[in-house]
C-alpha cells in the first residue's frame, strides 16, 4: 500500500495469482494502475496480501505487453490487422476439420482466465468445432484431486472452507508449502496455533518453512505418499480411532480398504518411506485423536506418483474418522491458479457444465438443447495435453490455439513437448510478447489480462470473487471473451456467442448450473459485489455453502461416475477405495543416483511471463537453483554457488548449486518457474521441465514432475 499516492479511484477486484483469491483494490490515476492495497473487508485475507499481490499492478502498462497482433512470414513475425488475423484462425481451423475432422484441431489454455472465458472457450470448442482436444495446464495443477474427489465423493465438489484453517485443532499438510505457495492461508494456519493451539503436521520431503514450524514433520522419500497414508489408515484402525458410524452411515467399501491398510504396519511403511515407525504411529494418534483436522494438499500430491490414488487415500482418512462435513474438518485441497475452480465448473478436466458426466446421454442432452447443437457434436471425451501432443507427434493435430499459458516452459520433458509446439500450426493468444511459446507461434494474438477484464474467478474454496476492469488493455490488445466470440462469428456460430458482455456469459453458464452440486442459480455480479464473494452451490432462492457432506450425504450417483464406474451408491455414500501400491516407475540407481524434486518458490508465479517483469520480485529471485544436501555436496566437491548440470534420461540443464539442508541427502529439487527466453540475457538451459519426463498418473494424465532420478556433474569448462 502506498499511502502517500493521491489515487484517483480505488477498483475492488481479487488477485490474479494463487488460487487463495485475495481481495485487493487497484489504484488508479490518470488512467493508469499505480497500486495495490488489500481490502480489509475481504473474507479470504481480511486486509493482508502477500508480495505477489501487492505488486501485480505493475504487470499492468509494462512496455513488454502485447499491443498488435503478428503473423510469421518467412520466418519472422510481422503486425497484422486483427481481422486478418482471425480470418486466418478460422481458415486454419475450417481447413483442419474439412481434413482431419475435430481430432485435427485443439485448443489448450491456462488457469488465470475468468469463469466467463472458460466457459466460452469450452463452449467453442466441444459445441462449435466438436472436437475432443480441448485441455488446460490445469492439468499439470489439480487433475488429478479433480479425479481424486469424483471418485470419492461422487463428483469434484470440494468439501471445506478456508474458516476450517481458523478453527481446526490439526492442520495435517500433505505435500504442500502454503508459507511460499498460498501464503495468506498459512498466516490464517499460524493465527489459529497463536489463538486456539491448533497443531500442524507435516508430509515432504523438504525441510520447508512449514515443517520447520511444524510440531511433527513426516519427512518421507520422494514417491512414497502411498504408503505412509495407508498406514497411518493402518494405525487408526487397529487403535480403534475410527468413526464407525460414519463409516456404516455414509461409506462404502471400508472392508477393502481396511484389508489393503493392513498390508502397511508403520515398520514396513518406515521402509517405503524413510519415516521412522514411532512418527507414523504419533501421526496417527494426532490425527485420530483430534477432535478435528484439516489435510491441506497440493502438487506434492496432485504431481507425484499414484495421484490419484493419493488423493483418494487422503479422502478415506477424513471419511474413516468421520472428519469432513464439520467445522475444522476436511481434506482442503489448493489450487494453484487464480481460477482453476473456475475452469473445474465449466466442464475443464473432461465434465461438461454443471458437472455433468459427457458419457451419459441425458446429460448430453441437456447441453446440446441448451446450446442448440446436434448432440452428436459433443465429444464423450477429451484428449488432454499428453495425447494432444501425441497426435501432433503421429501428424493427426495439426491447429493449435494456445490461450494464457506457457506450455514451451511448463510441459514435462521439454525437449519432446517443444518439437511438438515447432510441428503443429500455432496460435498463441496471450499477453506479453516475447514469450517462451511465442517464439514457435504462427499467429500471435494479444489478449488483455488482469485488471483490464472484468468476470468471476472462483478460489479453492469454491468461493466466487469479481475481478474488474479498472483500466483498458494496452494498444490493441483484446479481451479473451471477444476474441473468442470473433472467431466463433467467423466459423458461423456468432449466435452462440452474443453476448453483450462477461455478465451475459455469466447468466448463460449459471442456468447450466441449476439444480447440479455447482448451483449457482442465485448468484450475479450485484451479489458479488456486495458480499465480496460467495461459495457455491448458491441455489436461486437459497445461501452460499461453506461447507458440503455437512450431512454425510454424497452425490455419488450411478449417472455421475464418469469414467470411474464401479458406483452403485444410490444412497448417496462416499466411497472408500483399496488402491494398489505401485513403486515409483524411475528410482535412483548408480547413473542417476539423485530423486529429483520440482517445485515453486514464494517470488514467482508458473513461468514467471509476469513475476519476472516486476523489478522488485526478480531482484529476489533472479536466477534457477539446484538445492543439494551439503553431504552430498562435499562427497561431489560441489560448493556454494557453483554452477553444475544436473542430467538426467531426458535432457540436462546448467544451474547454480544451493547448499542447504532443505533438501535430504539423495534428493535435490529446483524451482520450475524459469524457461530460457529472459529479456536482456542470452539463452539458457535452466528449464526444470528440461529433465522431467513424460510419467503421467494413468487416471487423470496429470505428470509426475515431483519425483524423477538425476546426477549431479560438475561442470566442465568450455563444454
Ligand atoms: Fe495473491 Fe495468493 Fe498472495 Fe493472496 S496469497 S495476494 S491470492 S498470490
Amino acid at each position: 500500500e502506498r499511502e502517500d499516492l493521491a489515487v484517483d479511484r480505488w477498483v475492488a477486484t481479487t488477485c490474479g495469482y494463487c488460487g487463495t483469491g485475495c481481495g485487493l483494490y487497484l489504484g488508479i490515476k490518470g488512467g493508469r494502475a499505480v497500486a495495490v492495497k488489500a481490502d480489509p473487508a475481504a473474507p479470504v485475507n481480511k486486509g493482508h496480501l502477500c508480495l505477489k499481490g501487492l505488486y501485480e499492478w505493475k504487470i499492468l502498462d509494462h512496455p513488454e505487453r502485447a499491443t498488435v497482433p503478428l503473423r510469421r512470414r518467412n520466418g519472422a513475425m510481422e503486425p497484422v490487422i486483427w481481422e486478418a488475423a482471425l480470418a486466418e484462425v478460422a481458415h486454419r481451423f475450417r481447413e483442419g476439420l474439412a481434413t482431419g475432422g475435430p481430432e485435427a484441431v485443439g485448443i489448450y489454455h491456462g488457469g488465470q482466465l475468468t469463469l466467463e472465458e472458460y466457459y466460452a472457450i469450452h463452449k467453442l470448442a466441444k459445441g462449435v468445432l466438436g472436437t475432443p482436444n480441448i485441455d488446460a495446464n490445469t492439468r499439470l495443477c489439480m487433475a488429478s484431486t479433480v479425479s481424486g474427489h469424483i471418485r470419492s465423493f461422487g463428483v469434484d465438489a470440494p468439501p471445506g472452507c478456508y474458516e476450517d484453517l481458523d478453527v481446526s485443532g490439526l492442520i495435517f499438510i500433505f505435500g504442500a508449502n502454503p508459507a511460499e505457495m498460498h501464503p495468506q492461508l498459512w498466516q490464517r494456519i499460524l493465527r489459529n496455533r497463536k489463538l486456539n493451539g491448533a497443531r500442524i503436521m507435516v508430509a515432504d520431503p523438504r525441510l520447508t518453512l512449514p515443517a520447520r514450524a511444524a510440531d511433527l514433520h513426516l519427512r518421507l522419500r520422494c514417491g512414497s505418499n502411498i504408503p505412509l497414508l495407508y498406514s497411518l489408515i493402518n494405525v487408526l484402525i487397529k487403535e480403534d480411532m475410527l468413526d464407525k458410524d460414519f463409516i456404516r452411515r455414509s461409506t462404502v467399501g471400508f472392508e477393502e480398504l481396511a484389508e489393503a491398510a493392513a498390508a502397511f504396519p508403520p515398520e514396513r511403511a518406515a521402509n517405503l518411506t524413510g519415516v521412522p515407525a514411532a512418527d507414523i504411529v504419533a501421526a496417527a494418534r494426532l490425527f485420530g485423536r483430534s477432535p478435528s483436522a484439516v489435510t491441506v494438499f497440493c502438487q506434492g500430491v496432485n504431481q507425484s506418483c499414484q495421484a490419484v490414488d493419493t488423493v483418494t487415500l487422503i479422502n478415506s482418512l477424513h471419511l474413516v474418522t468421520g472428519k469432513i462435513g464439520k467445522p475444522g474438518s476436511a481434506p482442503l485441497s489448493l489450487t494453484g491458479q487464480a481460477s482453476s475452480m473456475s475452469m473445474r465448473e465449466i466442464g475443464g478436466g473432461g465434465s461438461l457444465p454443471g458437472f455433468r458426466n459427457p458419457e451419459n446421454p441425458e446429460h448430453r442432452r441437456q447441453v446440446a438443447d441448451y446450446w442448440g447443437i446436434q448432440v452428436e457434436k459433443l465429444p464423450r471425451r477429451i484428449n488432454d495435453i499428453n495425447r494432444m501432443l501425441e497426435m501432433i507427434e503421429d501428424g493427426k493435430l495439426k491447429v493449435l490455439w494456445v490461450i494464457g499459458t506457457n506450455p514451451a516452459v511448463s510441459l514435462p520433458d521439454l525437449g519432446f513437448s517443444r518439437r511438438q509446439l515447432e510441428k503443429v500450426f500455432l496460435i498463441v493468444q496471450d499477453i506479453f510478447y516475447p514469450m517462451e511459446t511465442a517464439a514457435y507461434a504462427d499467429i500471435f494474438l494479444p489478449a488483455a489480462g488482469w485488471g483490464e477484464k472484468t468476470g468471476v474467478v472462483t478460489n479453492s474454496e469454491r468461493r466466487l470473487n469479481l475481478v474488474r476492469r479498472a483500466v483498458a488493455p494496452p494498444g490493441d490488445a483484446w479481451e479473451d471473451l471477444a476474441i473468442v466470440a470473433r472467431v466463433a462469428r467467423y466459423l458461423g456460430a456468432e449466435e452462440l456467442f452474443a453476448w453483450k458482455g462477461p455478465e451475459d456469459a455469466f447468466r448463460e453458464l449459471r442456468e447450466l448450473t441449476r439444480g447440479r452440486p455447482n448451483d449457482i442459480t442465485g448468484v450475479d455480479y450485484a451479489l458479488l459485489e456486495r458480499k465480496g464473494g460467495v461459495q457455491w452451490p448458491c441455489p436461486e432462492g437459497g445461501r452460499e455453502t461453506p461447507r458440503l457432506y455437512s450431512d454425510g450425504v454424497f452425490p455419488t450417483r450411478p449417472e455421475e461416475a464418469q469414467g470411474y464406474g464401479a458406483f452403485n451408491n444410490p444412497e448417496g455414500r462416499a466411497r472408500l477405495w483399496a488402491v494398489p501400491y505401485v513403486p515409483p516407475p524411475e528410482v535412483p540407481d548408480e547413473e542417476f543416483p539423485f530423486w529429483l524434486n520440482t517445485g515453486r518458490i514464494i517470488e514467482h508465479y508458473h513461468t514467471r511471463t509476469k513475476t519476472k517483469r516486476i523489478p522488485e520480485l526478480q531482484a529476489l529471485a533472479p536466477e534457477a537453483y539446484v538445492e543439494i544436501n551439503p553431504r552430498d555436496a562435499a562427497q561431489l566437491q560441489v560448493v556454494e554457488g557453483e554452477m553444475v548440470r544436473v542430467v538426467t534420461r531426458r535432457g540436462w540443464v546448467e544451474v547454480p548449486a544451493r547448499l542447504t539442508e532443505v533438501v535430504a541427502p539423495g534428493e535435490v529439487f529446483i524451482p520450475f518457474h524459469f524457461g530460457d527466453l529472459d529479456p536482456g540475457e542470452g539463452r539458457k538451459r535452466r528449464a526444470a521441465n528440461l529433465l522431467t519426463g513424460r510419467f503421467v498418473d494413468p487416471l487423470s494424465g496429470q505428470p509426475r514432475a515431483k519425483a524423477g532420478a538425476c546426477r549431479i556433474e560438475k561442470r566442465v569448462p568450455g563444454n
